[in-house]
């Protein structure tokens, strides 16, 4: 059997909002996607003035789940289903667009602030992108313990603990935290494709010295990954099964052909996108 897959994949800088810089791990030019998480944001830490912290105006999504895990710092969500939803440390947002969402993601006031953040997409799958969408805050999420690290299940199944965030396709999120050197072995499932990227510190992972704005892609066909720490740091693991569709993304939408994204495109700017 060939070793499983290590490929290191450079986050680039990017900018949303109104300015605020931010680190894009997915989608990459050789990688899109691992298991159905399809985008990855990784903001921060970063410390903001008055009036420049995250300001991203109303805009449409289509076909995919935003997944937001809030680190450092508040952002107020408001979306076309009417909820206005603070996100703390430590909690989960979940907008399921579906057929189509319109949503808006702010600094909670023109204060200056701290913000560290991880958002991603998540693609629906055939069957279920056409839902009725859907907005979903957990304020508090199940972590276990294990050799010196905190696991935070934020998505899928961990070492006997369940995340309750709503997913339609099999999916892994972990936040993995210790305050000092610690070193573990995971379990991992085989027909999953992994990914990690650290978010704060540094750390060895299958043996790979890996600091932020480097996702390490990981492949599938493993049950075990290595695990080491010399300091404090922080990570976030996914993995998903490998998703089956070709998916198109363009700008916020996740579709499966170029005619989807241009109704989507043509609705959104005739100012006709919600409207059935
Ligand atoms: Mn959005």
């Amino acid at each position: 059997m060939r070793a499983p897959l290590v490929e290191r994949i450079a986050a680039r800088q990017s900018v949303i909002g109104e300015g605020l810089m931010i680190r894009r791990a997915l989608p990459s030019p050789g990688r899109r996607m691992i298991g159905a998480w399809c985008f990855l944001d990784h903001a921060g830490p970063m410390h903001y003035g008055p009036n420049e912290g995250l300001q991203v105006g109303p805009h449409p999504h289509i076909g995919l789940q935003t997944f937001t895990w809030m680190i450092e710092g508040q952002v107020m969500h408001r979306d076309s289903l009417g909820y206005e939803q603070i996100i703390r440390p430590q909690q989960v947002n979940l907008m399921t667009a579906g057929r189509g969402i319109v949503h808006a993601e702010d600094a909670v006031d023109n204060q200056p602030g701290t913000l560290h953040a991880a958002q991603l997409w998540i693609a629906l799958p055939d069957a279920e992108r056409h839902r009725e969408p859907a907005f979903d805050h957990y304020p508090e999420l199940p972590t276990v313990t294990l050799d010196n690290f905190c696991f935070t299940v934020l998505a899928g199944d961990y070492m006997g603990k369940t995340s309750p965030v709503k997913l339609y396709s099999p999916l892994l999120g972990l936040d993995i935290t210790t305050s000092g050197a610690a070193n573990t072995h995971l379990s991992l499932q085989p027909e999953f494709e992994y990914g990690a990227l650290v978010l704060r510190g540094q750390a060895c992972i299958a043996g790979e010295p890996l600091s932020p704005c480097t996702l390490l892609y990981l492949g599938s066909q493993r049950d075990q990954l290595s695990l080491t720490c010399d300091a404090e740091c922080q990570i976030l693991l996914l993995g998903g099964e490998p998703f089956q569709e070709d998916i198109l993304v363009w700008w916020n939408f996740v579709a499966r052909t170029q005619a989807e994204i241009e109704l989507a495109t043509t609705q959104w700017n005739q100012g006709h996108f919600l409207v059935r």
